[in-house]
């Protein structure tokens, strides 16, 4: 029996696997994570925040698949994949070799080499992370009681992407409940978000982008556009000659692809593959990449697609097909990408979409946050399967 290795069980593992299931593949699946729980990436951000709590967006993997006799989930951390052997080297076990391998092994957070950015900023990527964000915070802010040192009670979010926006948003939304547990002057928090270039939520309309800043600025941010952070320091950040302190520093400028690509030896940028129309590895014809670790160019005009969780369920749709392909020696298929649309929570009751589906609609608002439910419960896990996958049935 071949056997079938998937590596990383975010969205896009997790969804190959349970594909792959449903379509009684005749093959030995091992499924491979560090952490023994799913974990959704869309809403760290509320973890981060303290909106929601971790078992409000994990799930057990093993559960999961404890019904499919073909699958085994393997709770170790990737070391490296040995692509002349085929085989997987692993922290605690053995290696373990493949016939077929679909490498989903995620993002890391990017730090450009800043210095001091990865010693002093507080990044958002996972569980752990997100948590040790959120009590920092929370210390800091208790602390102001006794300290009464204004950058107690100062914020700095670096960079003005999705992850800091929508952090935003559940933070300014959860302050006033914080100052009130805390006893600490709700009026005197300071939230600063810097951001190197010219324009915040540039991916969406001018109209929608504006609201949001305006609604996260009523709210108390203040955004610096075109103020590149060239330096992290342990209370405070730099933009060249400029210093902004806080003693709480959100670092969420950016994802790469897993260590992992890199030490794997594959061509690679910010270990991100560019991959093959029908998302194979060049070279590797038994080797998927899918999810933050691929590359996928978009045919309208030549550049990458963002990656987003949307993208990664399509992959791993169209990756379960082509290993069935593989495995009965016809052809692949190419991966065809339609967006849904695109969604920004600013907190739980707030947000701005851009949606195709059933026409255009640009929404802000609690509509959008409606819709971020729709989009997020629908299109990302009820039509990805993700809720229903992570249900035993
Ligand atoms: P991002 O790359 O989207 O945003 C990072 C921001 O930081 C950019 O605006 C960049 O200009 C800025 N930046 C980088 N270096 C800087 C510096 N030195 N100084 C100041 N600013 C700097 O990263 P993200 O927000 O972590 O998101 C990662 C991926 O996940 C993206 O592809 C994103 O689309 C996706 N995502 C999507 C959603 C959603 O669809 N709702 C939510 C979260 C993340």
């Amino acid at each position: 029996m071949k056997r079938i290795v998937v590596l990383g069980a975010g969205y896009a593992g997790m969804r190959t696997v349970k594909k792959l299931t449903g379509m009684n593949v005749d093959a030995q699946i091992v499924l491979i994570n560090k952490n023994p729980y799913h974990y959704q990436t869309t809403e760290l951000h509320e973890v981060a925040a303290g909106t929601k709590e971790p078992a409000d967006i994990t799930f057990d993997i093993a559960n999961t698949f404890a019904k499919k006799k073909n699958v085994q989930v393997l709770i170790d951390e990737v070391i490296r994949v040995d692509q002349n052997a085929k085989s997987i080297v692993l922290k605690n076990n053995a290696p373990i070799r493949y016939d077929y391998l679909v490498n989903a092994l995620g993002f890391e957070s990017e730090t450009f080499g800043i210095p001091g950015a990865s010693e002093n900023g507080w990044p958002l990527i996972d569980i752990d992370t997100a948590m040790a964000a959120r009590a920092h915070l929370e210390n800091t802010l208790k602390r102001y009681k006794r300290s009464r040192d204004p950058n107690d009670l100062r914020i700095i979010v670096c960079g003005a992407g999705f992850t800091s926006i929508e952090y935003l948003g559940e933070i300014v939304y959860r302050m006033p409940k914080l100052a009130k547990k805390y006893g600490f002057p709700r009026n005197q928090v300071k939230i600063d978000c810097i951001e190197a270039g010219p324009k915040i939520l540039g991916m969406f309309n001018q109209n929608l982008a504006q609201w949001a800043v305006r609604y996260l600025e009523k709210r108390g941010v203040t955004f610096h556009v075109s103020t590149p952070i060239t330096e992290v320091r342990p209370n405070s950040v730099m933009s060249n000659d400029q210093e902004f302190p806080a003693n709480t520093i959100i670092w969420t400028t950016g994802v790469h692809g897993s260590h992992v690509i890199a030490d794997s030896g594959y061509e690679q940028k910010r270990n991100r593959v560019v991959v093959a129309d029908d998302l194979r590895v060049a070279g590797q014809p038994d080797q998927f990449l899918i999810g933050d670790v691929s590359g996928v160019p978009n045919p309208e005009n030549g550049r990458l697609y963002p990656t987003t969780a949307q993208i990664s369920i399509a992959q791993a749709d169209c990756v379960a097909e082509n290993l069935v392909a593989l495995m009965n020696g016809q052809p692949t298929k190419k991966f065809v990408f339609k967006a849904l649309g695109t969604v920004c929570s600013l907190g739980p009751k707030a947000g701005i979409a851009s949606i195709d589906m059933f026409g255009h609609w640009s929404l802000k608002g609690w509509i959008a946050s409606v819709a971020k439910k729709f989009i997020a419960d629908r299109a990302v896990l009820e039509l990805g399967n993700i809720r229903t996958m992570l249900e035993s049935d």
